[in-house]
């Protein structure tokens, strides 16, 4: 009864809002076993997202049971005489608006499932099964449960798997495992023609390309299949510090060439960030003490007043411990850090992995978490970063930065690309991610007017020089910008999947790519 007076409600929205043609019992007929609602408080929730810097509101809030309400939905949307759009919506944590739609109906992914599918694990074949809208906190618990876990992480698990298999999904195991995109077996998708498809590297291959790394443009996942491994139970967490950019990069890509070698001759992580705010450089060890290395940062000489953190990790079992300090020192005699700068604490896999939620706790309870964060992330040609370093963080930055910023190069080759994200054309890259929280109180340099326009900059600086960056999780707000940012092949392939599978421009229209055709 209630979610019939639900219906009742949103589609007297949609009449009111939209004017559709579209017949409004064709939604009471849709038969879903989920909730449709036109409430307020669900329409703002879906009005909103992480960035705090757009705002579309939705007709209708669409909180699915299953695949098929999903499939009945999208299909109602193509079906219809003049259509309305359907934006999948994960954790809601993207910047600029990406799963937001108005005219339409969001689809709250994450969350409220009425008959929760538990994530299915198959030990025997090392992969579980999980709701598209399946936070990765929440696969990594039932999967622990095994003794088993996923092989490849973001930095943060309050995120959905079809949110981050529509971008990448990217941290320190990239080098190694390939992105969370490279992870993946199988996925069930609803197409923009409301078809419910299962797909894999065997089965609609074209379909899983097109939907790894595709920006929620082709379908929505209502299953993934993700690889496992057997689970670490403890983590070595080491800090080491550079004043010289390129011995840092060096390194870097020291590490990250290790990939082919067994387990114990490389390390499981490797990320790394930029410190150049003066506030950070006293600070930022506080949390990460290792008694026994007693440097001052007043003794470090940061090259043009910035240092250079990499961050790796080795996981362990508690079985080859005793290993595990030997098999630390080898690797680290190869780089060439500051002597003494070194930081290691030791914890349980699962407090590494879930490590920013911490973060997020303390940032909430300081009311610090729910502010504009204009992001900015972007993927440098190895042969470039150098330039970057100069143009950026020793020149557009200043002294400033309003939050942390990671530099950490990938393998090409770890990609698939048949799938749909774009990086540069170079067998090595760096993710550059400027995770920046903007401030009403704050000084001139934490306004979101002072930290977008840097952003602008950086993207000047990058396009003036010609480094042929490319953005991650991109932002672009008309078609040219978009066919740029594919380049002229990947465009035309892009363009042909979304005629084949989302004809009608019905799915992630936040994303500004195609408009909607009706
Ligand atoms: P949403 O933001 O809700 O959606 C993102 C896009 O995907 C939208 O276009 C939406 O329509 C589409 N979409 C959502 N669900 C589906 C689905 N089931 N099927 C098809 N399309 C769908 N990213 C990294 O790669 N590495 C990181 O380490 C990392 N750390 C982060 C830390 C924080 C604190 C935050 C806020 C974000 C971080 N991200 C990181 C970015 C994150 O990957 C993106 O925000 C991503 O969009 C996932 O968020 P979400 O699940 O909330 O998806």
């Amino acid at each position: 009864m209630a979610t019939k007076l639900l219906v009742t409600l949103a589609i007297c929205r949609l009449i009111v809002t939209v004017g559709f043609t579209f017949n409004p019992n064709d939604l009471l007929r849709l038969g879903l076993d989920g909730k449709l609602s036109a409430d307020p408080a669900d329409l703002e929730a879906a009005s909103v997202d992480f960035g705090g810097l757009y705002r579309a509101e939705p007709v209708a809030v669409l909180y699915p049971a299953t695949s098929e309400d999903v499939a009945r939905l999208v299909k109602a949307a193509y079906d219809s005489a003049r259509g309305f759009t359907v934006s999948a919506r994960g954790h809601g944590h993207s910047i600029n608006g990406q799963a937001m739609t108005t005219n339409g109906v969001v689809v709250q992914m994450s969350g409220g499932l009425k008959n929760k599918v538990l994530t299915k694990v198959s030990e025997k074949l090392m992969y579980a099964d999980a709701w598209g809208g399946e936070l990765w906190i929440d696969v990594l618990t039932s999967t622990l449960e095994y003794g088993l876990a996923p092989k490849s992480w973001t930095d943060y698990l309050y995120l959905t798997l079809g949110g981050t298999l529509s971008n990448a999904g990217i941290s320190g195991q990239a080098f190694n495992h390939g992105p969370q995109i490279s992870n993946v077996h199988e996925l069930d998708v609803v197409t923009g023609k409301g078809e419910l498809l299962t797909c894999s590297e065997k089965e609609n291959s074209e379909l899983f390309q097109a939907v790894l790394g595709g920006l929620g443009q082709f379908g929505i996942i209502t299953r993934a299949r993700i690889a496992l491994e057997q689970a670490p139970q403890r983590v070595r967490w080491i800090r080491i510090l550079y004043s010289n950019f390129s011995t840092f990069t060096q390194d870097q890509e020291y590490l990250i060439s290790l990939h082919g070698k067994p387990a114990s001759q490389k390390f499981d992580y490797v990320e790394g960030f930029v410190i150049v705010d003066e506030g950070l450089i006293n600070n930022w060890r506080s949390s990460f003490f290792s008694p026994s290395n007693p440097v001052k940062f007043s003794d470090l000489k940061a090259e043009g007043g910035v240092l250079y953190c990499l961050e790796i990790t080795k996981n362990y079992h508690l079985s080859n411990a005793d290993t595990i300090d030997q098999e630390i020192v080898i690797l680290l005699k190869k780089l060439n850090y500051i002597p003494a700068s070194e930081f290691t604490t030791d914890l349980p896999y699962v407090d590494f992995l879930d490590r920013v939620h911490k973060a997020e706790l303390k940032l909430r309870s300081k009311g610090l978490w729910e502010v504009p964060h204009p992001w900015l992330n972007l993927f440098v040609p190895k042969s470039r970063i150098a330039e970057f370093d100069k143009g950026v963080f020793k020149g557009i930055l200043g002294n400033k930065t309003s939050g942390p910023i990671l530099i950490y190069p990938m393998n090409k080759n770890k990609l698939d690309e048949r799938s749909s994200v774009v990086t540069p054309e170079e067998d090595v890259f760096y993710l550059v991610a400027f995770l920046r929280s903007a401030l009403k109180n704050g000084d001139e340099t934490q306004t979101l007017e002072y930290l977008s326009n840097q952003n602008y900059e950086i993207l000047k600086f990058c396009e003036d020089e010609k480094i042929n960056a490319k953005q991650y999780l991109p932002h672009y707000t008309n078609q040219r910008e978009w066919r740029d940012h594919f380049g002229e092949k990947y465009w035309t392939r892009f363009q042909q999947r979304k005629l084949e599978y989302d004809p009608r421009h019905i799915l992630a229209t936040g994303q500004r790519i195609f408009m909607p055709s009706f």
